[in-house]
């Protein structure tokens, strides 16, 4: 039924029930158990009602299977430690902190061999595809949004057995769809951008074929990494907006990301639509969108930049990313995060009126502009 339907109407449409007396919308189902008989005995083995209204989205946007988790850190983490004794990780330089964190520990207890690619390096990931075990690709990434070579990487001829894994939290299924290029496995942070409103946690993991399906859902039933009743409902709820909300928070990002790289108190602006990024032409070569995150360096000290943060009154100086409402921070002031830029602030743009941030911002960099030359 929701088959050959755009995906503006697909987010619309999928996981409702259409039984006449039944709700519209999949109710938040908050249990643990069932009567017997039935197939679904208990919610962490088999999910809700609830969540497999949100399986059913993002698997359809996604084009695969799709289970979902308690965050996309616990969908990472079933992917990542998937992987048996001895085995090679290929991971880009800068991951997610959370990807790093795993990978980096792995290593050090001796369990795989890590390989840490530039993104940007297409060859290097193509030759670690006939050698490493699993790829895991993040594009674009965080948070010089640099964007992977996917339809090369994920088509390249690999050793029996490797899997090619795409975090694609920044993009979202309207930007890329991985599986249609090749990879085996996609991940979403659903807190972001499928959320939307910076209100949940939850995550997400696609596959094209069954084994891995029931591998996956058999770990993350072992680790308990299930994602809650509200959470899913809220999830859905999201999704639901996901097509308009992406077409106005990446139409803010170009004209912001244009404007940025105008300005004379912007020293760089990273975003893959405009083509001084260095990724550009990859990303338009397949991505449907450029995506709503971006990255900008302001003149001056590190200590400007927090300036600028602080200075915003419409865009909200805090992490995290894809809400509704636009937000802004300088990377290089999170943990982790130290070797960053110092004038690098990552922004992540929302749904407003693309005036009123352009003003807010325009204000907090002429606020600021004592600090540029100091
Ligand atoms: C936030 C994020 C994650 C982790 O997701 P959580 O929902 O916070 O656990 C992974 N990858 C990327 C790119 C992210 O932005």
């Amino acid at each position: 039924m929701t088959d050959n339907l755009s995906t503006d109407t697909f987010v619309v449409n999928a996981g409702r029930s259409r039984i006449a007396g039944q709700p519209l919308n999949p109710p938040p189902v908050p249990a643990s158990n069932f009567y017997l008989p039935h197939d679904r005995l208990y919610a962490r083995s088999h999910g809700t009602e609830t969540s497999d209204a949100l399986e059913e989205l993002i698997g359809g946007l996604d084009r695969g299977r799709s289970l979902v988790f308690s965050s996309g850190m616990a969908a990472a983490g079933v992917v990542l430690n998937r992987l048996p004794v001895g085995a090679t990780l290929a991971i880009p330089t800068d991951p997610y902190h959370g990807v790093d964190g795993i990978a980096s520990e792995g290593e050090t207890l001796g369990r795989w061999n890590l390989l840490r690619l530039d993104l940007a390096d297409t060859q290097a990931w193509i030759d670690a595809a006939a050698t490493a075990d699993l790829l895991w690709l993040e594009s674009p990434a965080n948070p010089l949004i640099d964007v992977a070579d996917l339809p090369a990487i994920c088509g390249a001829p690999r050793k029996p057995g490797t899997i090619v894994a795409v975090d694609s939290t920044f993009a979202t299924p309207i930007c890329q769809t991985p599986l249609d290029l090749g990879a085996d496995v996609v991940m979403h942070s659903a807190t972001k951008f499928l959320g939307g409103h910076s209100d949940l946690l939850a995550g997400s993991v696609t596959v094209a074929e069954d084994t891995l399906y029931d591998e996956f859902r058999e770990r993350r039933m072992l680790n308990g990494a299930t994602i809650g009743a509200l959470e899913a409902f809220l999830t859905i709820r999201g999704i639901r907006t996901l097509g308009v909300r992406m077409e106005r928070a990446q139409h803010n990002a170009q004209i912001l990301a244009e404007r940025l790289a105008d300005h004379v108190e912007i020293s760089i602006v990273r975003y893959p639509g405009i083509a001084s990024h260095p990724t550009h032409e990859v990303a338009a070569s397949f991505m449907t969108g450029f995506g709503a995150m971006m990255s900008f360096d302001t003149t001056g000290p590190g200590e400007r930049a927090n300036a600028v943060c602080r200075a915003t009154r419409v865009v909200h100086h805090a992490t995290s990313l894809g809400g509704v409402e636009t937000t802004m921070e300088r990377r290089a002031n999170i943990t982790g995060q130290e070797t960053m830029p110092p004038t690098l602030i990552r922004m992540s743009v929302g749904i407003e009126d693309v005036e009123d941030l352009w003003s807010d911002l325009t204000q907090a960099l002429e606020s600021t502009v004592g600090m540029s030359h100091s």
